[in-house]
């Protein structure tokens, strides 16, 4: 079947969690980085092009950094306290990352030459820049998808208002008409 990478988290770290579809409806889950050429897909939609294909190593290396990543997110999205042992694998690869990646001086900024490099490196960015306080999991109750709410009023609600905003909507819809009939 086709993938078509959704980039819908507002940052590379978090496009890297979603890569897990109805992570929190364990019948549905679906992992896009399953099969090789799909996390060829993913790299090239979120411009971390690989140079060559893509091997099993890189696969797990990207695998392993989005379980780190998402450990600790996934609490803080929904006003809960990662675990130490979350907090401690993110040291971990923040401190990985940093050691690893070169230091380019025009423009100033650390910089990784391979994909899995880049990516970790988003991951680093995403809690070291972005203001967490925005942070949000997907209204839906199996979606499990995380985003940077950037709306002025920090009411965004759904992964995406085509998907599973729209579903919400019209399980809404088909609710109220229900409750009608029977009144
Ligand atoms: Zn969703």
């Amino acid at each position: 079947m086709e993938y078509r990478p959704e980039l819908i988290g507002g940052h590379l770290g978090l496009d890297l969690v979603n890569t897990v579809a109805w992570r929190l409806d364990p019948a549905r889950t679906v992992d896009r980085f399953a099969e090789l050429p799909k996390v060829q897909l993913w790299l090239l939609a979120a411009g971390v092009s690989p140079d060559e294909a893509v091997t099993t190593q890189l696969r797990d290396d990207l695998v392993a950094a989005r379980d780190v990543a998402y450990d600790v997110l996934a609490p803080l999205a929904v006003g809960g306290q990662p675990t130490r042992a979350a907090i401690d694998a993110l040291h971990e690869l923040v401190t990985g990352v940093v050691r690893s990646a070169s230091v380019e001086l025009d423009p100033f900024g650390w910089r990784a030459d391979d994909p899995a490099g880049a990516v970790r490196l988003a991951v680093w960015r995403l809690f070291e820049d972005e203001d967490l306080g925005r942070l949000r999991q997907c209204g839906d109750g199996g979606c499990g998808w995380l985003f940077l709410d950037r709306s002025k009023n920090g009411s965004r609600r759904w992964c995406s208002s085509a998907d599973c905003g729209n579903r919400a909507r019209a399980r809404r819809h088909y609710e109220r008409a229900r409750g009608g009939r029977t009144a």
